[in-house]
């Protein structure tokens, strides 16, 4: 199933991509795409209801809002320096275990909202990622059961401004927790459609020119690694995302000067199979 949600900002609405091509709009179904819906074997019984319903669910309208595929979840977990040649382009040693941060959940927004420069940022930047979404509480799993409390998968733009991720001291977060700082979506794919999370294209242009292009094969750690490796720390609840770091190509990378995000710029990308997103950048009033 390809589960996104719709309309205003906080009150966005359930809706499916059915395999007919069209969104429909399942509200009646009962519930938003939160922890509750997943931990309460939600896909499940959204997937039977369907079965019954879809054929006379109402239409979602093309011109709706798309907001983020999860309601506001418990966290936010990202991978840093997770590809072998992003490493190396930021200069950082290649890690010999998982680099974790945190990402504020009040960055989430939707896949086309606009992205803004918060004000006195100077180093704004883009990272296209592959997104896992939790589907069922994991505390200490195995790297082979991993995958069993995974939902799905997510496009994610992991923005961050540099400056104030590197150059501030502490902790990667201050960087990357701006308001619309992580657009999420259109889709959240669940898990029996994406067979081979490792094998996945992906890449973000900036003004129509593609900056990063790679795959989510040459991840250090993959997806059970990272589920299973985090899952010894904490717990991870359903709807929970695991940002699942960048590719090279990011601006900070870019020889011999970086180049970062200002307002007009526009960033297309994609993470093959599980949609398009397309930000407009402004800066803050
Ligand atoms: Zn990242």
């Amino acid at each position: 199933m390809k589960l996104f949600r719709f309309g205003p900002s906080g009150s966005e609405k359930p809706g499916v991509l059915l395999a007919d091509g069209r969104a429909v709009d399942v509200s009646a179904f009962g519930g938003d795409y939160d922890e509750a819906f997943l931990g309460g074997d939600g896909l499940q019984r959204l997937q039977s209801w369907l079965e019954a319903h879809a054929a006379s669910a109402p239409e979602v309208p093309a011109t709706e809002r798309i907001g983020p595929c999860i309601a506001r979840p418990s966290k936010i977990l990202c991978a840093g320096l997770n590809y072998k040649d992003h490493a190396e382009e930021s200069g950082m040693a290649i890690p010999e275990e998982p680099i974790l941060f945190t990402k504020a959940t009040s960055a989430l927004v939707g896949p086309f909202d606009d992205v803004v420069i918060p004000r006195g940022a100077t180093k704004t930047d883009w990272e296209v990622e592959l997104a896992i979404i939790i589907g069922q509480r994991a505390s200490g799993v195995t790297k082979a059961d991993a995958l069993n409390h995974v939902a799905g998968y997510a496009v994610m733009n992991d923005v961050s401004e540099r400056a104030w991720q590197l150059e501030r001291g502490g902790q990667w977060l201050k960087g990357k927790s701006a308001d619309t700082f992580a657009p999420l979506g259109p889709y959240l794919v669940t898990r029996d459609e994406v067979p081979d999370p490792e094998g996945l294209n992906l890449w973000l242009s900036l003004n129509g020119k593609k900056v990063q292009d790679s795959s989510t094969a040459q991840m250090i750690f993959g997806v059970a690694h990272l589920v299973s490796y985090i899952s010894q720390f904490m717990t991870l609840l359903p709807g929970d995302i695991i940002s699942t770091g960048t590719p090279p190509g990011v601006g900070m990378g870019i020889k011999p000067d970086p180049i970062y995000l200002k307002a007009g710029d526009v960033m297309e990308l994609e993470v093959a199979g599980l949609g398009v997103q397309r930000q407009d950048v402004k800066a803050a009033e």
